[in-house]
Order: C-alpha cells, then sequence, then structure tokens
C-alpha cells in the first residue's frame, strides 16, 4: 500500500474529524448530490470539530491539518469538500486581516463554523489576469463603502452567511470586504442546477447599495493583501484534489477482484499509479504549505504548478475510475461517476486549468 493512503495524517485533531466526517457525511451525500441538501449542521459540526481552526491563528498557521481535515470530507463528497474549502478560505482572509475590530467580531466564530461563509473571489482573480473585469464597484462613503455591482456565483451561503470579496473604487483601487448576506442592499438570487455541485449553497449576487462598514473591511487596499493571502487560498484547495483521488484509488482496488484480469490493460492508469501520484502530491503540498507567506516568485510558481497538478490529477484519476468499473460505475448509485462530476470541479473552480496554464505563461522565467 502507499505511504500516503498507509500513512496518512493521523493526528489527534485529525483522528477526530475523520470519526466525525466518517460517522455523520455518508447518509447525506446522496441528497446533497442531488442538490436536494446543502448540509449547514454538517458544516458546523465540522467547525465544533476543529476543522477550520488550525490556520486561524497565522503565527503558527497550520494549513496542513486544514487540508487533511478538507481531504477526509472530499474523500466522501466532493461537494462538501468544496464547501470545506469555502469556509476555510473565509477563515484565512479573516485571521489574514489587520483590522482588529473585524478579527474580535468574526474570527472566532468564522473558525469554529458558528458563522458559515463563503468567497467570492474568482471574479477579482480572473480579473487580476486580464481574463475579465471586476463585478462590483465601491464608493467610500462616511465609515465605509458603497456596493453595486453582481457575481454569479458563491457557495456555501444561506440567509444569514458571510462571505468575502472586492469591489473597485472610481480611483481604480480595490477593497477587500466581507459582506453579510442579512444586508438589505444584497440579494441572493437562485441559479440554476448544477452538475455535482447543486448542494453546495451556490448563489447568484446582487449589490444594490450595499453599505459595508470599515468593521467588515479585510484590506482598504486589497492588493497588497491578495498578495499575503494568495498562496494559503491556492493551496488549500489541494484537499478537495486528495481526497477524490484517495477514494478513485480505492474504488479502483475494490474492482481489482472481479475485473483486474482485464483492468490490468489500462496501461498507467492502475491505482498504484494514482497512489503514487497522490504521495508525490502530498508531500508538495506539505512543503509549500508550510510557509505560505514566502513572497518569492519561485515559490509563487510552484504553487501554481502544484495546484495544476493537483487539478489534472483529481480528473485523470477519476476518468481512470470509470474505465476500471465499467458499467457498474455508470450506474447512478455507484460512486463512480459522482467521483468524476465532482473531479471536473476541481478543474473549473477558479482558478481553473485554463487560468493556471495562462498565469504560468505569463510567470518570468
Ligand atoms: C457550482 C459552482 C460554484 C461556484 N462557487 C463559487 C464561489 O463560491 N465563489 C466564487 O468566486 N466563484 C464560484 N464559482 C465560479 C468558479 O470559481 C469559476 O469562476 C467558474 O466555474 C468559471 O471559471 P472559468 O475560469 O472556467 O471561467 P469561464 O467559464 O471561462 O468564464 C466565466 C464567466 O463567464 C460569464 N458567465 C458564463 N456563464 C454564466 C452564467 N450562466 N451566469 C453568469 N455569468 C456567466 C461570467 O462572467 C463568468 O465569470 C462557482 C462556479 C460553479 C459552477
Amino acid at each position: 500500500m502507499s505511504l500516503a493512503l498507509a500513512e496518512r495524517p493521523s493526528t489527534d485533531t485529525i483522528a477526530l474529524i475523520r470519526n466525525y466526517v466518517q460517522s455523520t457525511l455518508p447518509p447525506l451525500v446522496d441528497a446533497i448530490d442531488k442538490g436536494q441538501l446543502y448540509p449547514a449542521d454538517f458544516m458546523r459540526g465540522l467547525g465544533a470539530h476543529g476543522a477550520f481552526s488550525s490556520h486561524a491563528d497565522v503565527q503558527s498557521c497550520d494549513l496542513n491539518t486544514s487540508i487533511d481535515a478538507m481531504s477526509e470530507v472530499a474523500e466522501i463528497c466532493g461537494a462538501s469538500g468544496f464547501m470545506t474549502w469555502c469556509q476555510a478560505a473565509l477563515v484565512w482572509y479573516i485571521a489574514n486581516s489587520e483590522n482588529d475590530a473585524l478579527k474580535s467580531k468574526l474570527l472566532a466564530k468564522v473558525a469554529s463554523a458558528q458563522i458559515l461563509g463563503g468567497t467570492g473571489l474568482s471574479n477579482p482573480m480572473k480579473s487580476f489576469y486580464g481574463i475579465e473585469k471586476l463585478k462590483l464597484k465601491g464608493k467610500r462613503v462616511s465609515g465605509g463603502y458603497i456596493i453595486n455591482g453582481a457575481l454569479p456565483w458563491v457557495s456555501n451561503l444561506g440567509p444569514d452567511h458571510l462571505f468575502a470579496t472586492i469591489c473597485e473604487l472610481p480611483d481604480h483601487s480595490r477593497v477587500m470586504f466581507v459582506a453579510d448576506c442579512t444586508d438589505p442592499g444584497l440579494s441572493l438570487l437562485d441559479c440554476d442546477p448544477f452538475l455535482a455541485m447543486d448542494g453546495t449553497g451556490t448563489y447568484g449576487l446582487i449589490f444594490k447599495d450595499a453599505f459595508i462598514p470599515d468593521d467588515m473591511v479585510l484590506a482598504h487596499e486589497a492588493m497588497g493583501f491578495v498578495k499575503k493571502i494568495r498562496a494559503g487560498f491556492v493551496l488549500l484547495q489541494s484537499g478537495m484534489a486528495v481526497g477524490i483521488i484517495r477514494d478513485c484509488v480505492d474504488v479502483m482496488r475494490k474492482t481489482k477482484t472481479q475485473l483486474g484480469h482485464v483492468n490490468k490493460f489500462l496501461n498507467a492508469q492502475q491505482p498504484e499509479d494514482f497512489a503514487a501520484v497522490l504521495d508525490r502530491l502530498d508531500t508538495q503540498v506539505r512543503a509549500l504549505a508550510a510557509t505560505p507567506f514566502d513572497a518569492s516568485d519561485d515559490y509563487w510558481r510552484r504553487v501554481v504548478t502544484a495546484r495544476l497538478e493537483a487539478g489534472d490529477a483529481c480528473m485523470a484519476a477519476a476518468h481512470a475510475t470509470m474505465l476500471h468499473t465499467g458499467a457498474r460505475g455508470y450506474m447512478m448509485s455507484h460512486r463512480a461517476q459522482r467521483r468524476m462530476r465532482e473531479s471536473y470541479f476541481v478543474g473549473i473552480v477558479t482558478p481553473a486549468t485554463k487560468q493556471l496554464r495562462k498565469m504560468l505563461a505569463e510567470m518570468p522565467a
């Protein structure tokens, strides 16, 4: 058995989280996958078990425990793994803010998931790389900002949730802030049903003269702040990939008894191949996540490369799992087809595969 599978992290925190996830999540997966359930109670329980708090202290800044926790969730349900990332990213932004009023109001509650929420950084992250324009416009007023505009998709939301995003001011500077879904200037719009991700509490957001007070501002100068948080934002996503790949390896292994005599002809697509990829990815991410504030170009290139490899490996593992499971994997009751649908989300969520490739192509040599 590979290192990643035999020696998966087993700190006390992860053992508690694993136990919670394995005893609570499996019966919910079908309803989440069908978009019948947004698992708010599960997410709160995850927070109560410490899944979001290890990176809430930027001094010790243990991103790896949060990635490990996310992988435990994604191993069972990719949509829930994504919601875990949404919450973890929000914690990461608040933890890194220098706004003490915001931190004392929100950090403990979001890190323990008493308050749930997400991150609307796809549009800003794409705008920074010239892919699209910033969709939210802000205006400075006494004690805060007035925001107008719309974001097409933000996940892990509900009527009393929070999310972080970025607006542009008339002088083209940017402000990063936390929005509160209870704000009367903010409307949540239902989205058309999604493949695999329909249970993720994903809404379209309309800001109509929404007032963001100063104590909800993460950074009045967003660009410097984004440089500080970007590696953590990206590396945390690897928890989704690791969890899905781990389960794909398990599914492929289980088909061996009945189909090993023919599956062995799937060259370079054997469970052992993906277990080796998983080991390499795990080692790479673990080392990078230990120094998330490294400001060098070389570090950022390695982070972007690791994220690209994680997405590619996740989609490749799910693809191979479909080939190994054959007809039974095509049944809606089999998790192979769900893993395949979930894996593509790792490749399209911002930074998507195509954006990562653009970023690498445009980086200084
Ligand atoms: C289920 C789901 C959940 C998501 N959750 C989040 C989240 O929590 N936070 C977040 O910031 N982003 C979220 N996104 C967006 C995601 O991160 C990516 O930005 C998105 O999948 C597209 O990325 P892309 O680089 O492939 O862009 P492309 O698909 O190449 O381009 C996307 C752009 O096209 C436009 N567009 C295309 N179709 C539509 C449509 N139907 N409605 C409106 N605009 C459209 C929009 O301008 C959009 O930004 C979510 C997307 C999905 C499908």
